[in-house]
C-alpha cells in the first residue's frame, strides 16, 4: 500500500443513496477545501469508482492530512450541490463538508 493511503480518506458519495450511516474517523478536519467540477464521465475516473458500484455518484472527497486540505470532485458546482440532496436530509455540499471534517459513512444497503 502506498504511504499516501494512510494520510488520506477517500469517500465516494451518491446522490440519493438508500441509507447512510455516518461515523467519525481518526482523520483530522481539513483546514481548507477545494471544490473542482469535472465532467460526469470523468468523475468516476477521478474518484476511482466503477459506475455499476455507484450509479448515482454525485461527488467524492479526498481528505488529505498533510497538508490538511480537502479536495472535492463533483459534476455539480458548489451552488448546485447546495440544492442537491444526498438522501440523508443534508445537501450534497454539506455532505462533502462533513467528509472534510473527518466523517465517513457506510452504505447500509450493501453487505
Ligand atoms: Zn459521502
Amino acid at each position: 500500500m502506498r504511504p499516501l493511503f494512510y494520510a488520506m480518506l477517500l469517500s465516494g458519495c451518491a446522490v440519493l443513496p438508500p441509507d447512510y450511516q455516518w461515523h467519525r474517523t481518526s482523520m483530522l478536519p481539513a483546514t481548507s477545501y477545494e471544490w473542482t467540477v469535472v465532467k460526469r464521465d470523468d468523475l468516476y475516473k477521478v474518484c476511482g469508482i466503477n459506475p455499476p458500484a455507484m450509479p448515482a455518484l454525485g461527488a467524492c472527497a479526498f481528505n488529505l492530512q498533510q497538508p490538511r486540505r480537502c479536495y472535492v470532485y463533483s459534476h455539480l458546482t458548489e451552488e448546485q450541490a447546495k440544492r442537491e440532496f444526498s438522501g440523508d436530509g443534508e445537501s450534497l455540499w454539506d455532505h462533502e463538508m462533513k467528509h472534510c471534517a473527518g466523517w465517513a459513512h457506510q452504505d447500509r444497503s450493501k453487505p
